[in-house]
């Protein structure tokens, strides 16, 4: 990392990070939020407007219902409490990119609190970390600096995007680590990818974070000065904002300096943070009850109509994964981090004789094939069902793993289902106990050494030889019996 002074880890370990993320999330509404334009990504430019959202004197705003029934069910999803009666007002400033003048924002009356988001800390021990708040708000248009002939000297504005509802979700100053950092974001996505109310697009802008991080000496008991690192589009890219900016904090200190209060955004090609504008302490924006909008009221009844909506949520499937199909952890959640993908799983966990083995076989074999054609797992062409004749075949050992993949790389180069192949080129068995024993006599006599750890008591060396049986095989001696003769053969030789 360039521009700040190595400082030595010593150093580093008396400062303890403290870090607070500002989320913004659009809603994957049909239309805007106080306006009936269309909610779309990308088209003409200023072709989704109106009066209301060009802000146009006199328009009034109406609430979409949908975008209150979206934040009340991500806000649930992470915990917190709804309010009764929530209230909007206007925060006002001049951007522009915002016409009215001002952004019709939640204030002191947002619309759920107090949520938690739960993340594994360095010692993957779950830790929570509070979420302040979520509250509604609208986005404002778009500044296009460049991709025109005269970029050099004009900007142009798309106000495509002006009004398109959001959430902000705010967290407790909690995460202590660039790397909680990334897995709290991990984890909101998650959520919010479950629930389906955004899709969580960073290329297009449909989330957002803003980080705030500060440092202070592991002895003191008060925060330090925060810096907030604007805009950064990826999870990757917060991380090294991250730490590049607790270095950079912890050099200034170390220098005798003053961090202070700022706006900074991350340069990916340089690999540092910069100064964008400093922040002075309290902002002046005027807020008040934005005057063409109720306070905004959602009882009971139809939080419970929204709630009805509410899928399993990710740390629930992990768990259920786990205790349902005996799977470890690790592979839970890497289904888990697809709703799609663990309800496929789920589906072929219940037809087979072994999830365990259908969780390998997705993971490994099946994934690293559509990664390897470019491939979604909808364009897969084996099929679930392919899936568990795989695995079965595979359990009862009348396929080696060797014949397996190469099963599988026949079905990918020739986009057959496994069922079709596997019946037109059955692969050849070795079945036969007396040719198994040969061969196992043969590697026995070629590795020695091997066998006299076997002998000394260390049983998983079988591993070992059945491994080189098969690879003598060329993958056709039947595994179970393999395994089986292997044993028997070691034993008899001790
Ligand atoms: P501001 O008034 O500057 O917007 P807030 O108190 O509203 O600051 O907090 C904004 C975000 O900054 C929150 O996510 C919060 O957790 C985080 N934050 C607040 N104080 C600190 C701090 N000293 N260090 C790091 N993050 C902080
Ligand atoms: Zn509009
Ligand atoms: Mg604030």
């Amino acid at each position: 990392m360039p521009a700040v002074a190595a400082l030595s880890p010593e150093v580093l370990a008396r400062y303890q990070p403290v870090i607070g993320l500002e989320v913004h999330v659009q809603l994957l509404t049909k239309t805007k939020a106080f306006c009936g334009c269309i909610n779309e990504y990308g088209g003409e430019p200023n072709t989704h407007v109106c009066p209301t959202c060009l802000g146009l004197p006199g328009a009034l705003p109406v609430l979409n219902k949908q975008a209150v029934e979206f934040a009340v069910l991500a806000a649930k999803a992470i915990g917190c409490e709804i309010r009764e009666a929530s209230v909007f007002s206007r925060k006002n400033y001049f951007y522009p990119d915002s016409p009215k003048g001002y952004q019709i924002s939640q204030f002191d009356k947002p619309i759920a609190e107090n949520g938690v988001i739960v993340v594994p800390d360095a010692e993957g021990q779950p830790k929570r970390i509070g979420v302040t708040r979520l509250h509604m708000e609208e986005d404002a248009g778009k500044s296009l600096h460049d991709g025109f002939a005269d970029s050099a000297s004009r900007t142009y504005i798309d106000l495509n995007r002006c009004g398109t509802p959001l959430v902000e979700i705010v967290s407790e100053p909690d995460l202590r680590t660039p790397d909680e950092a990334f897995e709290y974001l991990t984890r909101l996505k998650e959520i919010l990818l479950y629930t389906g109310v955004s899709d969580c697009n960073m290329e297009e802008g449909s989330l957002r974070c803003d980080a705030n991080v500060s440092v202070m000496l592991k002895t003191d008991t008060q925060y330090g000065t925060k810096a907030e690192v604007k805009n950064v589009n990826s999870f990757r890219y917060i991380r090294a904002a991250l730490e590049y900016e607790i270095e950079r904090q912890i050099g200034v200190l170390e220098d005798g300096g003053r961090v202070v209060q700022e706006s900074r955004l991350w340069n990916n090609a340089e690999g540092r943070t910069f100064s964008m504008r400093s922040k002075e302490q309290a902002h002046d924006y005027r807020y008040f009850p934005e005057p063409d909008l109720p306070p905004l009221v959602v009882g009971t009844e139809w939080q419970r109509q929204i709630l009805a909506d509410m899928p399993e949520l990710p740390e629930a499937k992990r768990a259920r994964l786990v205790e349902a199909y005996a799977i470890s952890a690790q592979d839970a959640a890497t289904l888990a981090a697809d709703r799609d993908f663990a309800d496929r799983f789920e589906i072929a966990a219940k037809r087979a004789k072994s999830p365990r083995r259908v969780a390998s076989i997705l993971l490994s074999e099946i994934t690293m094939r559509l990664r390897v054609g470019g491939l979604q797992f909808g364009q897969s062409p084996v099929t679930l069902d392919g899936i568990v004749l795989a695995a079965d075949l595979t359990e009862a050992g009348e396929i080696s793993s060797k014949q397996l993949k190469q099963l599988l790389d026949t079905c990918f180069a020739e986009g057959h289902d496994f069922a079709h192949v596997y019946s037109r080129d059955k692969p050849q068995q070795i079945t036969d106990s007396y040719t198994i024993e040969m061969m196992i006599d043969e590697v026995i006599a070629a590795n020695p050494k091997q066998v006299e750890q076997y002998r000394g008591g260390k049983k998983t060396v079988s591993a070992f030889f059945v491994g080189q049986v098969m690879k003598l095989s060329k993958g056709q001696a039947n595994p179970a019996l393999l395994n089986e003769l292997v044993v028997k053969k070691l034993d008899a030789a001790v």
